[in-house]
């Protein structure tokens, strides 16, 4: 009997130390599986580890195949982290680490990234802060023997860079250096390296209700557009035609406008080429050439021509001038997109259009352009050249 209950406790002391060898098995297969105590040796903290943890087994032993990485934390915490470049960011942050990590990070996330082209990328990032610029100069222009080097990733890091236009960019950079980018591209693409009128072709109407107008597109002088409708009643002051989509969407318009109790009324459309000679002689003889090209059109040069063009007033029929100060302006420059219309020559762009600020003044174009337009602060003739031409 005694024998056997000694047997029974031994047993009982046999399994229990059992169970207490599997638990900690289980617990030591659990960390190693996870990588704690090789993190751990690699010299990630406890509140490291624990971020880590959160990945997956595989980018673990991604993390586990380099040195520690003081930033690995702050990169797999990032909205814009992706994991399949985990190991690029392993392997690149901490071979430059003399270079910022985060433009590391954001260049090796860029979609244009090149790992074989890594070295180069990395000479203009201790240069430049422009990782667009860098990767589209690397990947495609640093082969073409650019001299400007500099410039050239500042521009192509620009949003409405032209590529065709790059030597264009260079040259009129050369004669205006204190420049930025940005504006050197805006002038650009808006054709200010050419002369108005001395310069200019004719314009290409075969886009339609897109057709670019301006001092350096022109229309002949038997072009008349199609759909012209006549704008009349409480839309109109004077007689006056317009196309007739862009007479629809101003209806809705100013049915919109008169609910908040203003007045929307078209002075003139369309003009013809006649109409606008007679208008421009007469300016001309008024102010001379010089002051009547900065807020009349040339003939042939009008966008009124094109018939989707439209100058307003308000029900107190206020002169051009004084349209500007009415309620009817101030919802217009906030509204008028919704309804496809874009304010075709706004204030402070006067030398990108080459007409004076045109409160009333309307050119419609469609909700999406408009929108655009009116979005990023754009003129039509930068949104013409870069998505339209
Ligand atoms: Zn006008």
């Amino acid at each position: 009997m005694k024998n056997k209950k000694r047997k029974v406790k031994k047993k009982r002391i046999f399994g229990l130390l059992f169970i207490i060898i599997l638990i900690f098995v289980i617990i030591f297969l659990i960390f190693n599986l996870k990588g704690n105590k090789s993190l751990k040796s690699k010299g990630y903290s406890n509140l490291e580890i624990a971020e880590i943890e959160k990945l997956t087994s595989n980018e673990i032993t991604t993390i586990l195949k380099y040195d520690y990485n003081k930033n690995l934390i702050y990169m797999i915490d990032s909205e814009n982290y992706n994991s399949s470049k985990l190991n690029l960011y392993m392997k690149y942050t901490l071979k430059y680490n003399d270079i910022d990590y985060l433009k590391i990070f954001e260049l090796i996330n860029n979609e244009n990234f090149r790992e074989d082209k890594i070295d180069d990328y990395i000479y203009y990032l201790n240069k430049y802060d422009e990782i667009n610029g860098i990767i589209k100069f690397v990947n495609e222009f640093k082969d073409k023997n650019i001299k400007d080097n500099d410039i050239t990733i500042l521009l192509l890091n620009e949003k409405y860079f032209i590529e065709d236009y790059l030597n264009r960019y260079l040259s009129y950079y050369n004669t205006h250096k204190n420049l930025e980018a940005s504006e050197i591209i805006k002038r650009v693409n808006s054709k200010l390296d050419y002369k108005f009128y001395d310069d200019s072709s004719k314009a290409d109407t075969s886009k339609g209700m897109y057709t670019l107008v301006n001092k350096f597109y022109y229309l002949s002088n038997d072009f008349v557009p199609d759909n012209l409708v006549n704008v009349t009643g409480i839309y109109a002051r004077d007689n006056a035609q317009l196309n007739s989509t862009a007479y629809e969407n101003f209806i809705k318009m100013a049915d919109d406008a008169r609910k908040e109790g203003l007045t929307l009324k078209i002075t003139t459309g369309y003009r013809s080429y006649n109409f606008q000679a007679t208008l421009y002689n007469n300016y001309v003889k008024i102010d001379g050439v010089k002051e009547a090209d900065t807020y009349s059109a040339r003939p042939g040069y009008s966008e009124h021509q094109l018939g989707y063009s439209a100058d307003l007033t308000n029900d107190k029929n206020v002169s051009f001038s004084e349209f500007e100060y009415t309620d009817e302006y101030n919802w217009l420059k906030n509204n008028c997109y919704k309804y496809g219309f874009i304010m075709r020559y706004p204030k402070d762009k006067e030398y990108l259009t080459g007409y004076i600020f045109e409160a009333w003044h309307y050119r419609y174009v469609g909700v999406d352009i408009a929108t655009y337009i009116y979005e990023n602060n754009i003129t039509y003739e930068e949104y013409y050249e870069f998505f339209l031409r």
